[in-house]
């Protein structure tokens, strides 16, 4: 008993791999990936060597092809999704290098129709129609909050007039996932409202930017949902929190072209990439020590990492050749913390 009790207090891990379509105008070109499994495996292939010589297989919790749709991606997330009605903490992060489909799939295309929606809306969409279901045993409330990480500062990206205030990260285990206390916290009934608060998010994340692209592939964005449940019965309050990651790209920049500002972000993202796969490997290995203090971002998901707490990481891919360098160390990163 005792055993499983320390067991589970390590964490629970899964990893989905997910490989972009060729985008139109890109025409249907050779492909990196040679073969995506129906078990997880995933089998790249080498542009620049032959035959056997070529070919390298990873294997993940699941991989999804580029035809996968939306919901398809979404469907083994949902189990997750009903963990927070019943007082888990979840985090889910899209990983992958600039362009690679990590907003695809968090959030979805620019013109929004109900089957493009990424895992955000879906998300919500399910935790509305679960505390419906369940609307004569739990009462429950959802808010949301969202931030961005940039440069190790957390900024809120919800205050309606912008703001460029510091928020500090506060770890009290009693919050039970609310670690930016300072940050817009928002009450949502129904979908549509996160749909409005997500768009405030993304204009807000553009504040400050030269060009919104940049800005979004270097910053962390985190779209955390508070759930707070109260059996009708008995009075007692159960909390959840889910919270929804689109990391900055994971490319490497090129130390010898980044100079200042961009030399810097580029550090910064470096930083907390690697201190996310190192905590979460920790996790993973069910190892003693957790090192959750070295970036912003593990500190703030800290009690959503360990614990009960639940993690699913998409890792995203390009097909293109010319990626193939990323696409491998993207896979390298994946396959550590699996
Ligand atoms: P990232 O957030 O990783 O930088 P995006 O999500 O912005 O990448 O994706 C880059 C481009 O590829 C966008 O135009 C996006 O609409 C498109 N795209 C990404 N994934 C898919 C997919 N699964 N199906 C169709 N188009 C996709
Ligand atoms: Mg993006």
């Amino acid at each position: 008993q005792l055993y499983n009790e320390v067991q589970d207090l390590k964490g629970n891990i899964r990893v989905y791999c997910r490989v972009r379509p060729f985008l139109p105008g890109q025409g249907s070109r050779q492909s990196t990936v040679d073969f995506v499994g129906e078990n997880g495996d995933i089998l790249i292939a080498n542009p620049s060597k032959q035959g056997k010589e070529a070919l390298k297989m990873f294997s993940f919790n699941k991989s999804f092809g580029p035809s996968a749709t939306q919901e398809e991606v979404f469907m083994d997330t949902r189990p997750l999704i009903r963990s927070v009605l019943d007082g888990y903490n979840v985090c889910i992060f899209a990983y992958g290098q600039t362009g690679s489909g990590k907003t695809y799939t968090m959030t979805g295309p620019n013109s929004l129709s109900e089957k493009d929606w990424g895992v955000n809306y879906r998300a919500l969409n399910d935790l509305f129609h679960i505390s419906q279901s369940r609307v004569d045993v739990f009462k429950y409330e959802v808010s949301v909050q969202m931030v961005e990480i940039y440069n190790e500062q957390v900024r809120d990206l919800l205050l309606t007039e912008g703001s460029n205030k510091k928020l500090e990260i506060r770890n009290h285990s009693q919050l039970n996932g609310l670690n930016v206390p300072d940050a817009s916290m928002l009450p949502v009934t129904s979908t549509a409202d996160v749909l409005d608060l997500i768009k405030i998010g993304q204009k807000n994340r553009a504040v400050g930017a030269t060009a919104l692209n940049e800005r979004s592939s270097r910053s962390h964005s985190v779209l955390t949902v508070h759930v707070q449940g109260t059996d009708l019965a008995s009075g007692s309050i159960l909390r959840g929190c889910l919270h929804l990651v689109d990391l900055a790209g994971s490319e490497r920049v090129d130390k010898s072209e980044a100079t200042g500002d961009r030399l810097k972000e580029a550090q910064h993202i470096n930083k907390s990439l690697s201190a996310l796969g190192d905590v979460v490997s920790a996790l993973a290995q069910k190892s003693s020590h957790v090192p959750y203090r070295n970036s912003k971002l593990t500190q703030l998901l800290q009690n959503s990492l360990a614990g009960q707490a639940k993690s699913l990481m998409f890792v995203h891919i390009s097909p293109d050749i010319e990626s193939f360098g990323e696409t491998m160390s993207t896979l390298k990163f994946a396959e550590r913390v699996a």
